[in-house]
């Protein structure tokens, strides 16, 4: 095996943790459970009782997976696009099946993925689907559906890249991720002449078939940086003939400021969907904790009353539109002007709103995590009334405790706060990175509009988390 970097912990190089990473069948191994969980969550979402504090499908998913995902992103990296259960349909499907279309060139963006992230973020406000486990498992039936429809007709890993709503939220996140898989070493790859950690590994007696499939997002390690479009899947780590490749630590949030030409990506500042992605991420992530908190209910009935209806589709339309919108239209925007007056620069305000865009998300994750983690370790425990009462109806000797939540809210709070100042701190950090490449002799008057715009989100971030949060789905929510 290859020496890892100087300075860098490899964790494929680890006793056992990265025996068990670098073993063929660990992704399905990581599935297997949580494709089982999915069956058992959607079963009692579509049969169980209609009431969220008594169904797994809304407890498990709108309380903890989504709080036990971000954490894990922020602690390791996309660790859930390794285990996701949804890819496990379609790999069995592949055994039988093998896909016949390329993507669409015209989709190979991120557009129909963001549009699908906000249509996800509106029904789920619209639905109230915390509340509604029979909803949540055709969601969860839903997505199923579509992974294994696009990856059943389309070649590669079209889902994962161009699709999935999720897998975008976790490529944005996993930006701040410790972890990202790298080449051990250029060196050899400069040496290399087969590139199978993308074109994939092939029998040597019959070169036609491909034994290991290489990357399916299209991502060449030696050109990869950061964490963007990686699944960490480990295919190209199972395809390099090398042993090159490594689960190799870095500094968070690093590649948010180094604009190369990234292998299956280009050049982030000028992917006009990307910098959308990282806008609808942060401003996401601020909205999604408004629809939180009680100020929302005044907002919304002003809003009612001021167009006349008494539907709620309308309202929320209008609130998206307002906080998705208009509010980064005019907030990045203003940054952009003040960052071209203040430099003298010519350049388009869309182009400096690209080049600076990466600097929200150090904020935006930040924003994600203190809401999730809000409601994961407020209601940790209350799932375990509703396993008791299954085991009970199975007829063992068990007695549920529909007391069980969690901490106290008031002992989770310090730890939102703190999350939201780290946050910040990697948003001013990023914004001074950027500024610095983009007007080294003008690097303070760069920085200080958008460093205006993280402090105003920031606060903004800190009047939310400070008002009542409603426990949406949990017998403590009353
Ligand atoms: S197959 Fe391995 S050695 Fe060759 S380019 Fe890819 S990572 Fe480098
Ligand atoms: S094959 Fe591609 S997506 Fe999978 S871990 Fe390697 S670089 Fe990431």
């Amino acid at each position: 095996m290859n020496a890892p970097a100087p300075q860098r912990t490899d964790l494929l190089a680890w006793p056992v943790l990265g025996r068990f990473l670098r073993w063929r069948h660990a992704r399905l191994a990581l599935q297997l459970p949580l494709f089982l969980l999915a069956v058992v969550t959607i079963g009692h979402g579509l049969a169980g009782p209609q009431l969220a504090p008594k169904n797994l499908a809304t407890l498990l998913v709108w309380v903890h997976y989504r709080g036990l995902l971000v954490m894990a992103l922020l602690v390791a990296g996309n660790v859930f696009c390794m285990a996701c259960p949804f890819l496990l349909p379609r790999e069995l499907s592949r055994r039988l099946l093998t896909p016949r279309w390329r993507w669409p060139h015209r989709l190979r963006s991120k557009w129909l993925a963001l549009a699908l992230f906000v249509a996800a973020l509106f029904v789920y406000e619209w639905l109230d689907l915390w509340g509604h486990p029979f909803g949540t498992a055709v969601l969860a039936l839903v997505y199923f559906g579509a992974a294994l429809a696009v990856d059943g007709l389309f070649q590669g890993g079209s889902f994962c890249k161009y699709v999935c709503p999720i897998g975008q939220f976790n490529f944005a996140a996993s930006t701040m991720s410790p972890l990202e898989v790298q080449a051990r070493d250029l060196s050899v790859c400069a040496s290399c002449t087969t590139h199978d950690c993308i074109k994939g590994a092939r029998d040597p007696q019959e070169p036609a078939r491909i034994v290991q499939r290489g990357c399916e997002l299209s991502l060449f390690i030696p050109q990869k940086t950061g964490n963007l479009d990686c699944t960490f899947c480990m295919d190209c780590v199972h395809a390099c003939p090398h042993d090159n490749i490594g689960l190799l630590s870095r500094l968070p949030g690093e590649a948010l400021w180094q604009d190369q030409p990234r292998s299956g990506i280009g050049r982030v500042s000028r992917r006009r969907d990307l910098s959308a992605l990282m806008v609808l991420f942060t401003f996401g992530a601020l909205l999604n904790a408004f629809g939180m908190v009680s100020p929302v209910y005044a907002v919304q009935a002003w809003l009612a009353g001021l167009l006349g209806t008494t539907h709620e589709l309308p309202v929320l339309a209008i609130l998206f539109a307002a906080v998705l919108v208009v509010e980064p239209v005019v907030l990045m925007g203003g940054a952009a002007a003040w960052t071209r007056r203040a430099t003298g620069s010519a350049d388009r305000l869309v182009d400096i709103c690209g080049r600076f865009a990466p600097v929200l998300l150090p904020l935006g994750v930040a924003v994600w995590m203190a809401h999730y983690g809000f409601h994961l370790f407020t209601g940790f425990l209350t799932p375990l009334p509703v396993f008791q009462t299954l085991l009970a109806d199975l007829g063992l000797p068990v007695q549920p405790h529909w007391g069980a939540g969690g901490l106290p809210a008031s002992q989770v709070y310090p730890a939102e706060l703190f999350l939201l100042a780290l946050g910040l701190l990697g948003s001013i950090g990023v914004a001074w990175r950027v500024a610095e490449r983009e007007h080294p002799a003008r690097t303070a008057a760069a920085f200080v509009p958008w460093a205006t715009l993280c402090a105003l989100l920031w606060a903004a971030a800190m009047w939310l988390l400070s008002q009542p949060m409603e426990m949406r789905g949990t017998f403590l929510g009353g």
